[in-house]
């Protein structure tokens, strides 16, 4: 076989690529990937999960230090921000993960090719090398797993320094005084707790009458009122017409959804987070006949194949849940099918996270989706206000919330605000994914103390027979 022949060709190295590549080395195919970064680990390493989860972290601790500790009897003066420090130690955080990633594909055999693809035809890849010069690469099955990038806004123009996207707002060399962020979904209101807890005057400006569009109504009226106790302002539906930078600061013009009245809001930064759009740039999709839908997503079936033979597609550049999670688990389900397995990916069962504190994380149907549906449905709640471990280390706000089918028992949803929710969640995932009935969970051991027993009492709950309330 020749250098440049492989068994598949992955085109960008984001938890979809990265990961898709090192299940098909694991399954003996000959395997390139290639990504225009020149490194590994996709937006999610780079610019999205784990930056954003640094910063959280470290906000989080001196939020901690400021308004917490002086409760548990430990006295701290002279508290203040190095956020040149804090930036570096994200970056350390990320280029370690980074060399971890290349790792495990050097380890895996998997070769890295650091350059832009383009599909010349089925079958072959070009690369424009990122030390120059290009490469042609030949293999009958080839993996579009390029991503995502944040959606524009019609009149609020990103230059990355006064107006961001959440790039930028991951890199600010100072803390703002003023930040509207417009948007409050899960990425505007990370990175809103991020610079609120560090000492912007934070607004969030959102379309809709709600935060967290497509979470729990329920769940998402607690999180706001409790974000809000923490200093973000809330302007819900209201939509973003403008936004101009002068020297001084930035001006957005908001207008209110109901009668058209027009407000202006000042900042110093702006950010941009009202979602992102599918990445398929530069790729030579539309001289290949690669259909995508209209909102720019390529279609693929249960197979991820593409409507042309030979090529695939999986994560943020495919419809589904926009997340990491999920497009790892389309690449190691797209790559076992390739070699004649039966992987499978079912978008119900990705949980989602928020990362602010108390953190937000779901599963399943929301109970607006099952009134919809005319769901017959019963549902338990347990307050982390009665359970112990939320008590001893003071992070009492919040619920677990459990919805259930009425006859049969089964999980259908679980929607819970609370501390390490984004780590309680995992017990949820495995009940919806062995159809465990709130039963089921309400009847297994649980440790003590543990935040873990606010979801046994909320299965309790269902059943009218939660015992620590
Ligand atoms: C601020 C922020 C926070 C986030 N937080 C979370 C979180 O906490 N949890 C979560 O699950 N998700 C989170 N996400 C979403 C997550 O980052 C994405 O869902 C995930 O990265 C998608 O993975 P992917 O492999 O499909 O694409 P990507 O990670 O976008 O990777 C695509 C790669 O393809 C490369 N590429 C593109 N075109 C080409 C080409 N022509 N040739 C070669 N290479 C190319 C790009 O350089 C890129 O590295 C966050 C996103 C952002 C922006």
């Amino acid at each position: 076989m020749s250098d440049d022949r492989f068994d598949l060709v992955v085109i960008g190295g984001g938890p979809g690529g990265y990961v898709a590549a090192l299940r098909a080395a694991q399954l003996g195919l000959r395997t390139a990937c290639v990504d225009k970064r020149g490194l590994f680990g996709g937006t999610c390493l780079h610019v999205g999960c784990i930056p954003s989860k640094a910063l959280l972290h470290s906000s989080e601790r001196y939020a901690e230090v400021r308004h917490e500790l002086a409760d548990h009897g430990i006295r701290v003066e002279g508290v203040s921000i190095d956020l040149a420090r804090m930036m570096a130690r994200k970056q350390e955080t990320v280029d370690e993960l980074a060399r971890g990633t290349a790792f495990l594909l050097k380890k895996a055999k998997v070769e890295m090719i650091g350059g832009a693809a383009r599909i010349a035809a089925p079958g072959r890849v070009e690369v424009e090398l990122q030390g120059g010069g290009t490469r042609a690469l030949a293999s009958e099955r080839i993996l579009i797993a390029t991503g995502s990038d944040s959606a524009p806004l019609a009149g609020v123009p990103i230059d990355e320094k006064r107006i961001v996207s959440s790039t930028g707002a991951l890199a600010l060399e100072r803390v703002p005084q003023r930040l509207v962020v417009v948007g409050a979904g899960a990425i505007g209101l990370e990175l809103g707790s991020v610079w609120s807890r560090l000492g912007a005057e934070v607004t969030v400006v959102e379309y809709l009458d709600r935060i967290l569009p497509g979470m729990d109504g329920e769940i998402a009226r607690n999180a706001q009122r409790v974000l809000a106790r923490q200093g973000l302002a809330f302007q819900l539906g209201r939509e973003v017409k403008s936004a101009e930078a002068s020297d001084a600061r930035v001006r957005v013009t908001a207008a209110t959804r109901k009668d058209g009245k027009q407000e202006v809001l000042e900042a110093d930064v702006v950010l941009v987070a009202i979602g992102r759009k599918p990445y398929v740039e530069g790729l030579g999709l539309e001289a290949l006949g690669v259909a995508r839908d209209a909102r720019g997503f390529v279609t693929v079936n249960e197979r991820f194949e593409t409507s042309v033979p030979g090529v695939f597609a999986i994560g943020d550049c495919v419809p589904g849940p926009m997340l990491a999670h999920k497009a790892h688990e389309d690449g190691v389900a797209c790559v076992e099918q390739m070699v004649g397995q039966h992987g499978h990916v079912d978008h119900l069962r990705a949980p989602s996270v928020v990362y602010t504190w108390p953190e937000i994380a779901a599963v399943g149907e929301t109970e607006e989706a099952l009134v919809e549906r005319k769901a017959d449905y019963r549902v338990g709640k347990f307050p982390f206000t009665a359970n112990a471990r939320a008590k001893i280390t003071g992070d009492t706000q919040g619920l677990v919330k459990i919805l259930a089918d009425a006859k049969t028992d089964r999980v259908l949803g679980v929607h819970i605000l609370g501390p390490l929710a984004g780590d309680l969640i995992a017990e949820a995932v495995s009940a919806l994914e062995f159809g465990a009935s709130a039963e089921d969970i309400a009847r297994t051991c649980h440790a003590h103390p543990a935040m873990g027993e606010a979801l046994m009492e909320a299965a309790l709950a269902v059943d009218g027979r939660a015992l620590h309330v």
